[in-house]
């Protein structure tokens, strides 16, 4: 049986759920999206997505067809309705249906879907294992363009970045800013912990602000680590004791080694296993409940 998707407005089965041929989101990737997960039952840090969402659609000027409870509740319904306790779930918010021409005045009516489903981004094995990772030729985009804090449909950067990784057979690849400095990898924030000390790059490197990175920040701070935010280079990267990347979706995976530098002693670190713990046991215990 198909998911049911929660198109403008409606729960409809996946085969009828379909965009038109004119919509901006897919003739200009003009639009928005979120990427959110359930665990047992409970939609975790719902309203810290939803803020970035509505700021990124207040930044492209589009306005979101719904009131922000409004939002929250189509999306509970959504999870509800596929009967999913844990689930991944993509919120898209496009430009809506204009002509040929790019003139986001002429699309009257954002579309907005809501898809409640699963994802895997690396297999088992490799997140046991750790991630190999290589630094990519594409650079994050610039600030003075669309500001990389924007989540917008228009991820052609990181698909590149992601071919260059997969051309070099590695997991990921790490993406730098226009000054030379570490940003992130494709849709993942970066950690590295050295002599106890958890760094990760800061939001003006081009990095997107991480809904697990802020969680990650704060774990390490109520376990009384030193936390920076400071701009990093591969070098720290290569001499660093640990490695990780956050997101919602890979949610936290240890790097082994970057452009053939193994990191650390080229195992899944301590400090990141501890880390990693506290991460599952607040996903299982807060949130906002799917069920009654
Ligand atoms: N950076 C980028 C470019 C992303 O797309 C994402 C989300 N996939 C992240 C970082 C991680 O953000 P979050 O923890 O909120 O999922």
């Amino acid at each position: 049986m198909g998911l049911l998707i929660y198109f403008n407005g409606r729960l409809i089965p996946e085969k009828e759920a379909k965009v038109s041929v004119f919509d901006h989101g897919l003739l200009y990737g003009d639009g928005v999206f979120e990427g959110i997960r359930s665990y047992n039952g409970r939609i975790f840090k719902l309203d810290e997505h939803l803020k970035r969402l509505y700021v990124s659609a207040n930044a492209i000027m589009l306005n979101i067809p719904l009131e922000f409870s409004e939002l929250k509740d189509a999306i509970v319904q959504t999870v509800r309705a596929n009967k999913l306790k844990d689930s991944y779930i993509r919120v898209v918010v496009t430009r809506g249906v204009g002509d040929l021409g790019l003139d986001p005045k002429k699309c009257k009516i954002p579309t907005l879907f809501i898809i409640a489903s699963k994802i895997e981004l690396y297999s088992a094995d490799i997140c046991e294992k750790g991630l190999d990772v290589v630094t990519v030729a594409t650079r994050r985009n610039l600030p003075e363009t669309v500001s990389p804090s924007v989540k917008s449909l228009n991820y052609l950067n990181n698909i590149m970045a992601k071919i260059e990784a997969n051309n070099a057979g590695a997991s990921e690849g790490l993406m730098l800013n226009h000054e030379g400095y570490i940003s992130e990898c494709t849709g993942e924030n970066i950690f590295i912990i050295s002599g106890g000390c958890l760094t990760t790059p800061p939001v003006s490197a081009g990095t997107l602000e991480g809904v697990t990175r802020n969680t990650v920040i704060d774990i390490a701070a109520g376990i009384g680590m030193e936390v920076r935010e400071r701009n990093i280079t591969r070098c720290d990267v290569w001499s660093a004791d640990e490695c990780f990347l956050t997101g919602t979706a890979a949610e936290i995976v240890s790097v082994i080694s970057l452009d053939g530098r193994i990191i650390g002693t080229g195992k899944s670190g301590e400090v990141t296993n501890k880390i990693r713990k506290e991460y599952s046991f607040l996903t299982m215990s807060e949130g906002v409940l799917v069920y009654e």
